[in-house]
């Protein structure tokens, strides 16, 4: 499908118009960033590694029978995905301690919980992304009660496949964050990439750290890591 002119523009993607008005063309861009645009670096082939991963994971879901906005890989760094209506909520799945729950709870991180953590945020980077709950998101008109139980079944869902997948790749999937949208028919899709920049992954035998975290704590060796979960997740996809 052919790409028209540029939509919108955010820290790590360009969405562009297509032919069609149900389809839009995502662009990964090189760049990094974290905490909410304060650390910044353009790292080279960033762009094509994370459309590669992302297109692998949402495509391996849409093979399971998750709804997800993606089509099809456009290029080294596009994909062509669905148009939906976003809902303003973030879901985290938490299946080790780590990052901002173990700081906001004094917790050390790798701590493995007996159950599945759930956390429910605001989708609102001015008011850094506040964890909510339930009841909240139903206030803010964002879902229904219903929604929220088909939501938190998705991502739970989500979380068992990604977590099998990841397993064959000799990778723990420690956490991730994902979001949904409203498809032309009402229902909800997954609506996000699922990549290094947003999920934890840790080596299963040397518990190195496999994602975003090697930018955010300056631990070096960013694009020849996501290279290797890219390289890692396509031989356990054959
Ligand atoms: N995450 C994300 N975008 C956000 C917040 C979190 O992709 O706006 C991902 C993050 O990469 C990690 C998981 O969600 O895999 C849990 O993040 P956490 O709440 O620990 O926040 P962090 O300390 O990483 O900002």
């Amino acid at each position: 499908m052919k790409q028209l002119e540029l939509l919108y523009e955010g820290k790590s993607k360009q969405i562009y118009k297509t032919e069609s008005n149900s389809h839009v063309i995502v662009r990964f861009k090189d760049d990094a960033t974290a905490f909410y645009n304060i650390k910044r670096a353009k790292i080279e082939n960033k762009g094509r590694i994370t459309a590669d991963i992302s297109s692998m994971v949402l495509e391996y879901l849409n093979n399971n029978d998750v709804s997800t906005h993606f089509v099809e890989r456009v290029g080294d760094d596009g994909q062509l995905c669905r148009v939906v209506d976003h809902v303003d909520v973030e879901v985290i799945v938490r299946n080790v301690i780590a990052g901002s729950m173990a700081k906001r709870l004094g917790i050390d991180e790798g701590i493995v919980p007996e159950n599945t953590i759930f956390d429910l945020c605001l989708r609102n980077s001015e008011l850094g992304d506040p964890l909510i709950n339930d009841h909240h998101a139903v206030a803010l008109g964002i879902v229904s009660y219903e929604e929220l139980g088909e939501i938190y079944a998705a991502a739970a869902h989500i979380n068992n496949l990604l977590t099998e997948l990841y397993a064959k790749a000799g990778i723990t999937l420690v956490d991730f964050k994902i979001e949904f949208g409203r498809a032309a028919d009402g229902s909800l899709v997954l609506a996000d990439e699922l990549s290094p920049d947003t999920c934890r992954l840790w080596d299963t035998a040397t518990g190195e750290r496999m994602d975003k975290d090697r930018f955010r704590r300056d631990l070096g060796r960013v694009r020849e890591t996501y290279e290797e979960v890219a390289q890692r997740l396509h031989n356990a996809l054959k």
